[in-house]
C-alpha cells in the first residue's frame, strides 16, 4: 500500500548534484550493457513475432537467462504495452498523485489502477511463487528502466501493494494474482499476463492456470499468456492450453563438476559449514551459494560461520579451512552431467581471501536481500546463505560454488488427518540439478552435495505439484466465490487427490462457508473469501466482530501473519526469557502475543527511536512489529469498510481498547490498556475457537496431546508459554515436524466451548452431506 511520493522523488532526482547524476547514467550504461549479453536479447524478435501470432507462449529457459526481468521489458516496449504509447519516458507521467493516495488506501488490491480509458487494461502482471522473487525482481527492473520503484514497475504481495497508476510492469504472488481474479474474472486491468516460475507448479499456479484458461476464451485477441520455465517440460504446458507455441532461449551453461560425500552426514548444517570453509580455504575465485532449508538455519549457520572465521589462524599462507573441516568432508568426485573435470586449486592464494557471509531468505529486510546481488569487494569471497529461493526464482551473479544440503522446507497436507505441516524433507533429484546449476552460470563450476551418490539416486525425479499435497480449503473457497462449484472437476493440470478436495469441503462448511449443497453462504462465505486470510482465521475474525472483540482479534491474527515476533537467540536464552515473562498470559500464545502488539502500540508511531529501543530491550523483532502494524491496519480497513471489497463490519473492543494509535487508524475509542490488570480474555478465545477448532486438541496423561477431529498425537512446541502449566484443551496455530509433530502457537480453551462454537465440526458424521453433494 505503500506509494511513494512520485512528485518529490522526482524533483530530488533532479535536483541532486550532477556527479551523482553522473554515476547513475554510468550505472545504467553498465547495466544496459550487462542486459544485451542475456540470452534473452537474442531471442527477443523473435518472441514478439510469436505472441504476434498466439494467445499463448510457452518460453522455457535457463535460469538467469533474463526471462524475468528482460521479457516484460521487451514487451512494455513493444505494442505488448500501453496500448497508445511504448515509451517509458511517457508512461511515467501518467498517474496523477491523488489517484495513488486512493489507491493506497483501497482495503484490497483491487481496483481500477491501471486501467485504459477502452476498460481494458495494459498493464503486464507477472507473478511469482514467491515475495521476495517479487520484490528483489521488481526493484531491479526500476532500476534497468531508471525509475523509482512503484511507479512503471511496481510489486504486490500480499498486505503490501507497491504499485501506482502509472504501473505498466506489476510483479506480484500468483497468490495474489488469484485473489485478484475474484473482484475481477476476467483479470481486464491486463493485457498480458506471465505466469513465472511456472515448473514449481505452486497450488495457485496450477489454479491460475484453469482460470486463465477461461479468460483467454473469453477475452480473445485482447489477451496474452506467456508460461515461462526454467526446466524443459514445455510439452505439458503446451498441451494444456489450446493454441500454444513453445520457444526455447538458449542459455550459456558450464560444466559444473558434482560431488558426493563419502558417508551420509549427520547433521547437514555442520557439514555445510565445513565445506564452506574447505571451499573456501582450497579453491580459487569465486563466491559460494550455500542451499539450507530457513530462516532459524541460516541464521545459526551465519552464526557458526562467523564464529569459525574468527577463530581461525589469517595470513599464515597454510590452509587454515582444511584443518577446520575436520576430515569429515572427505567428497568423492563421481561427475554428473557431463562435467569437466579439471579445476585449478588455487591453495594458498585464496586462503587470504576473507569471507563475506550473506543471508537471504524472505524475511530478511530488502536493504540486505539486496546485498547478495553486490558484488564482492576485491579482497573478499561472498558465502551466501539461502533457502530454495536461490534454486531458481532468483539468479546471484558470480557464484562458482554451490553447496547442496539436500533438504527443503516444504508444506505437506495429510488428507486423511485434514492437517498441513511444514516439514524439512529431502530434495528432488531436479532440484538438486538445479541447485548445481547455479554454480555453472559464469564459467566452469563445482556443486558439493552434502549426501552419498547412493542417497542421490533415491531421491524423488521430480516435486510433485503443491496442489497434490496441500490444504485446499483457501482455494476451493476462492473457486467456489468465483462461481466455480464443481471444484472437483475443474480444469486442473493435475488434479488434486479427491480426498482432499472433500476434505476442504468439509472445513468450509464446518466454518458455515458453505452450505450443505456445497454452495458458497451468502453471509459467512461470501465474506471469508474477501478476507485476505486463511479461511480459518477469517472465521476468527467474523466470529470476533460479532462477539465484540474484533480489534484484539485483528491484532492477534495480523500477528501470527507477521512471524518470528520474538527474536530468542540461542546464547541469551535466559534474557529473552526473562524479557517475554512481561507479556506472557497463561491462556496461551495468542495472548501474549497480544500483549505484545499492545504494548509496541503504546509508543506513537513517529517515535521511532523509543520503539526501537523498546523492541531491543524485549528480545522482539521490530520489522516483524512493523509489519503486524501493517497488517492490522489493514485488515481493520478490509472489515470496516462499508462498501466492497470491505466488508462493513465495525470493530469492538472487550479489552479496553489498543493504545491510541489505534484509534487513530480504526476510529476507534481505545484508552491505553497496558499488560496489567485484570483483563476478561473469554471472547477473544471463544473467537479464536470458533475458527480454529479444527485444531483443537486434548492433554493426554503423558503429557502430550490429541487432535480431537483426527486423533493425532501432537507436541506443544518448546517456545510455548503454555508448557509450564498445560491446559486440558487447546487451539494451535500449526503443526511442525523435526523429530516429532509439534503444535507451534497454542492458546487455552474450554472443552465445551467447541460442540457449541462449531456444532456442524463435532456432531458425529458432519460434513458427510457436503461430501455427498459435491
Ligand atoms: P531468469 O528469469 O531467466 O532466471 P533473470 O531475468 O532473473 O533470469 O536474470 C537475468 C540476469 O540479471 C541474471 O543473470 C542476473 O545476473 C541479473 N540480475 C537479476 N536480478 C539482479 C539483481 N537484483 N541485481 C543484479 N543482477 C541481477
Ligand atoms: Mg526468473
Amino acid at each position: 500500500m505503500v506509494v511513494p511520493e512520485q512528485g518529490q522523488a522526482r524533483k530530488k532526482r533532479r535536483s541532486n548534484g550532477s556527479a551523482d547524476a553522473h554515476a547513475a547514467a554510468e550505472k545504467r550504461k553498465q547495466i544496459d550493457a550487462e542486459r544485451r549479453q542475456l540470452p534473452a536479447w537474442a531471442a527477443r524478435d523473435r518472441l514478439l513475432e510469436l505472441l504476434q501470432q498466439h494467445r499463448t507462449l510457452v518460453l522455457v529457459g535457463e535460469t538467469g537467462s533474463g526471462k524475468t526481468t528482460q521479457i516484460p521489458q521487451f514487451l512494455l516496449n513493444a505494442r505488448f504495452g500501453p496500448t497508445k504509447s511504448g515509451s517509458a519516458a511517457t508512461a511515467a507521467t501518467n498517474g496523477p498523485a491523488a489517484a495513488a493516495t486512493e489507491e493506497g488506501q483501497a482495503p484490497q488490491p483491487a481496483s481500477t489502477s491501471g486501467r485504459n480509458h477502452n476498460g481494458s487494461g495494459n498493464v503486464i502482471a507477472v507473478t511469482q511463487p514467491r515475495r521476495v522473487a517479487a520484490m528483489t525482481v521488481a526493484r531491479r527492473v526500476a532500476e534497468e528502466m531508471g525509475t523509482p520503484l512503484g511507479q512503471q514497475v511496481g510489486y504486490a504481495i500480499r498486505f503490501e501493494d507497491i504499485t501506482s497508476p502509472s504501473t505498466r510492469i506489476k510483479y506480484l504472488t500468483d497468490g495474489l494474482l488469484l485473489r485478484e481474479a475474484l473482484l475481477d474474472p476476467l483479470l481486464s486491468r491486463y493485457r498480458v499476463v506471465i505466469i513465472d516460475e511456472a515448473h514449481e507448479r505452486t497450488v495457485h499456479t496450477d489454479v491460475l492456470f484453469g482460470l486463465l484458461k477461461g479468460v483467454q476464451a473469453r477475452r480473445g485477441d485482447d489477451f496474452r499468456l506467456i508460461v515461462m520455465s526454467a526446466t524443459l517440460d514445455a510439452a505439458r504446458f503446451v498441451d494444456y492450453f489450446p493454441g500454444a507455441v513453445a520457444a526455447l532461449i538458449r542459455g550459456r551453461q558450464f560444466p559444473v563438476q558434482v560431488m558426493y560425500t563419502a558417508r551420509p552426514e549427520d547433521n547437514y548444517l555442520d557439514a555445510a559449514i565445513n565445506a564452506t570453509l574447505q571451499v573456501h580455504a582450497d579453491e580459487g575465485e569465486g563466491d559460494i551459494l550455500v542451499f539450507l532449508t530457513g530462516q532459524d538455519e541460516i541464521d545459526s549457520a551465519e552464526r557458526l560461520l562467523k564464529d569459525r572465521l574468527a577463530a581461525l589462524p589469517r595470513f599464515d599462507g597454510t590452509a587454515p579451512g582444511a584443518g577446520a573441516g575436520g576430515g569429515e568432508g572427505g567428497t568423492s568426485g563421481g561427475a554428473e552431467e557431463g562435467a569437466a573435470a579439471a579445476v585449478a586449486a588455487a591453495g594458498a592464494a585464496a586462503s587470504r581471501r576473507e569471507l563475506l557471509v550473506l543471508p537471504i531468505y524472505a524475511a530478511l529486510p530488502p536493504e540486505q536481500q539486496m546485498k547478495v546481488f553486490e558484488p564482492a569487494p576485491p579482497s573478499f569471497r561472498k558465502a551466501i546463505l539461502a533457502t530454495n529461493i536461490a534454486e531458481t526464482s532468483i539468479t546471484i551473479p558470480g557464484v562458482r560454488f554451490v553447496i547442496d544440503t539436500g533438504h527443503v522446507k516444504s508444506r505437506d497436507y495429510n488428507a486423511r488427518l485434514g492437517l498441513e505441516s511444514l516439514a524439512v524433507v529431502p530434495v528432488s533429484q531436479a532440484q538438486a540439478r538445479q541447485r548445481s546449476g547455479r554454480a555453472g552460470r559464469e564459467g566452469p563450476g563445482k556443486a558439493y552435495r552434502l549426501y552419498t551418490e547412493a542417497d542421490f539416486g533415491q531421491l524423488e525425479a521430480t516435486t510433485p505439484p503443491e496442489i497434490t499435497r496441500c490444504n485446499l480449503s483457501s482455494v476451493v473457497l476462492q473457486l467456489k466465490a468465483m462461481g466455480i462449484d464443481d471444484v472437483v472437476n475443474f480444469d486442473f493440470m493435475d488434479p488434486p487427490p479427491k480426498t482432499a478436495v472433500l476434505r476442504s469441503l468439509e472445513l468450509l462448511y464446518a466454518l458455515g462457508a458453505l452450505d450443505p449443497a456445497g454452495k458458497l453462504t451468502p453471509g459467512i462465505g461470501a465474506r471469508l473469501a474477501r478476507l485476505p486470510v486463511d479461511p480459518m482465521y477469517g472465521r476468527v475474525l467474523l466470529a470476533a466482530a460479532e462477539m465484540g472483540c474484533g480489534v484484539e482479534a485483528v491484532a492477534v491474527v495480523a500477528m501470527v501473519a507477521a512471524e518470528n515476533v520474538f527474536h530468542m537467540p540461542r546464547q541469551k536464552e535466559r534474557e529473552w526469557r526473562a524479557a517475554r515473562l512481561k507479556f506472557v498470559s497463561r491462556e496461551g500464545d495468542h495472548i501474549t502475543l497480544l500483549h505484545v502488539f499492545r504494548g509496541f502500540r503504546e509508543i506513537p508511531k513517529e517515535n521511532n527511536k523509543a520503539r526501537t529501543t523498546w523492541c531491543s530491550d524485549n528480545f522482539i523483532n521490530i520489522r516483524a512489529l512493523r509489519k503486524a502494524e501493517d497488517i492490522y491496519d489493514q485488515l481493520v480497513r478490509c472489515l470496516g469498510h462499508p462498501s466492497p471489497p470491505g466488508l462493513g463490519l465495525p470493530l469492538s473492543s472487550c479489552m479496553g481498547g489498543l493504545a491510541s494509535a489505534t484509534a487513530a487508524a480504526g476510529g476507534l475509542a481505545g484508552v491505553g490498556g497496558g499488560g496489567g490488570g485484570t483483563e476478561d480474555t473469554t471472547p477473544l478465545r471463544r473467537a479464536l475457537t470458533a475458527g480454529l477448532f479444527p485444531h483443537a486438541a486434548r492433554l493426554q496423561p503423558d503429557g502430550s496431546y490429541r487432535v480431537i477431529a483426527t486423533g493425532r498425537q501432537v507436541f506443544l512446541h518448546p517456545s510455548s508459554v503454555l508448557l509450564e502449566r498445560k491446559p486440558d484443551c487447546l487451539v494451535f496455530n500449526e503443526l511442525m515436524h523435526t523429530t516429532r509433530t509439534y503444535a507451534r502457537e497454542a492458546l487455552a480453551i474450554e472443552a465445551r466451548w467447541l460442540p457449541e462454537l462449531a456444532p456442524a465440526f463435532f456432531a458425529a458424521k458432519a460434513g458427510a452431506a457436503v461430501g455427498a453433494a459435491s
